[in-house]
């Protein structure tokens, strides 16, 4: 069952054939740190983890990298409006550096939330402006670029496969990027690469280039920092749908410009999040974070179950009602799951034959371009195969959670953190210790408190008997 996955660039399912055998290189393009990042982000982060897990589950080593973007993408993807670095700034009053970190750090720890295997190479654009300099340089050599109003151009018209990603009109095209008249442009579809003269005053972040103090455009960051830790071969680029028709189509013509030759066989995206009012956008207003979440008790795992419910490449409709759902439905699955791995004690794995034959099939619907509803599907029939003991159940869980990534094969613990074979423990202490007293035992029932309060587990004798609670 080999495996399946959609590639814009064909518009069609293909199986993936890595360019050395074994070996994944995967790059996906990350946030820009000037704010969190909402759950829409979140979904496409989540969408890239399940192809990774499903990549490794498949024996291939990944190398993936994700850039951090602290420099350069202004507020419209096609070079128009502020740098949103700058933005985020003045909005709260401190350094860009400052900003830069802080939402970074809070990113990272979204994606620790979600149980999002971290990248191999996080690369920040500011700490790689010398490589972009240095691929604008290339492409200047090979007669790519402009100069005008100081600023340089990537000229479209020299690249004719310009459109081969989103296989667009011409007029689509430039509905899509939303470009706003840049009249310096020869042709509206041309972007920046380096910025010497910005529209906006004071800009922070500036470096000596070749071409005068400034700083770089978006797009270029993306080809730098993936050259650089890949080389010149990648296997799958991702990111949102969004950046099929600007950044992604501008990545591949200037890295293929440079390069001179094709750079990255598999380019993969993932659907948006939407509101039952439109897109969920930071600019929007309608912005929900992982915080907004927990603080509406919601569990980050809650969430990305139920980012995994749904195909990667449809759009995925958000309320607080179907996130209930999600909350009750994964509970009940736990609950499941629970009874099975807190009874394995004794047992062993007998029918392998059986267990390879759930593997098998579980790998063949994640196979099919990363189709999670029907791996599900598998785990649900797994826990009610009466033929199978809670041992190989469990050995089942904890493969396919490789994949799904929600801590399926932990016990489910109570507000203090017990799980319930703990819990009944205690009850029966106590109810020892309540028979030790009656018999004048006081002795044992000594013992049995002191043994507790060790665990931190302290005994309080109330009118309605013995009460305990974990000593803080
Ligand atoms: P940004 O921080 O804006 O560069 O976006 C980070 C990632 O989130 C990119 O891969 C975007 O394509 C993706 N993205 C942006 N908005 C959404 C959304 N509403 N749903 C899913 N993915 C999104
Ligand atoms: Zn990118």
């Amino acid at each position: 069952m080999p495996l399946k996955i959609y590639n814009t660039l064909k518009k069609r399912e293909e199986e993936f054939t890595p360019i050395e055998e074994g070996k994944v290189k995967m790059y996906t393009c990350g946030p820009t740190v000037y704010n969190y990042a909402h759950i829409g982000n979140l979904r496409t982060y989540i969408f890239e983890d399940v192809l990774k897990r499903t990549l490794k589950y498949n024996g291939y080593e990944v190398n993936h990298v994700m850039n951090i973007t602290d420099v350069g993408h202004l507020q419209s993807d096609a070079d128009t409006g502020e740098d949103k670095m700058e933005l985020g700034a003045k909005r709260e009053n401190k350094s860009i550096i400052d900003i830069a970190r802080y939402y970074e750090d809070e990113f990272l720890k979204d994606l620790k939330k979600l149980n999002i295997i971290i990248a191999n190479k996080i690369p920040r654009a500011t700490e790689h402006v010398k490589e972009m300099i240095d691929l604008i340089k290339k492409l200047e050599e090979r007669g790519y670029t402009y100069i005008a109003n100081g600023n340089v151009y990537f000229s479209i018209d020299k690249f004719p496969e310009y459109n081969k990603l989103a296989n667009l009109s011409m007029e689509d095209l430039i509905a899509g990027s939303r470009v706003d008249v840049d009249s310096f442009k020869r042709n509206p579809l041309d972007f920046v690469l380096w910025f010497v003269n910005s529209k906006y005053e004071n800009h922070i972040l500036q470096w000596e280039s070749p071409w005068g103090v400034g700083f770089p455009g978006w797009h270029v960051e993306c080809s730098a920092m993936a050259i650089k830790y890949l080389g010149e071969y990648m296997d799958i680029h991702c990111g949102g749908i969004d950046h099929i028709p600007v950044h992604h189509t501008n990545e591949i013509a200037q890295s293929e410009g440079a390069l001179g030759h094709k750079w990255v066989n598999y380019w993969m995206h993932g659907e948006f999040l939407v509101l039952d009012r439109g897109k969920m956008s930071k600019s929007s207003g309608s912005f929900i974070t992982l915080n907004t979440l927990i603080e509406n008790n919601i569990d980050p795992l809650v969430y990305r179950y139920y980012v995994l419910q749904s195909k990667y490449r449809k759009p995925l409709l958000f309320s607080y009602e179907r996130l209930e759902e999600s909350k009750k439905s994964l509970s009940s699955l736990k609950q499941k799951i629970n009874t099975v791995i807190s009874e394995v004690e004794g047992l062993e794995i007998y029918k392998e034959d059986k267990i390879n034959k759930y593997k098998e099939e579980f790998k063949s619907f994640i196979n099919d371009d990363l189709n999670m509803a029907n791996g599900f599907t598998v785990l649900h029939e797994v826990l009610k195969d009466y033929e199978l003991n809670n041992l190989e159940k469990k050995a089942l869980i904890e493969d396919f959670d490789e994949i799904f990534g929600l801590n399926l094969a932990e016990e489910i613990k109570n507000e203090v953190g017990l799980n319930e074979k703990e819990i009944l423990r205690i009850e029966e202490l106590i109810k020892e210790r309540e028979e030790a007293r009656k018999m004048k035992n006081f002795a044992r029932s000594d013992e049995i408190r002191d043994l507790l309060l060790n665990e931190k587990i302290e005994l309080l004798d109330t009118r309605e008997g013995t009460k305990w609670k974990i000593k803080l």
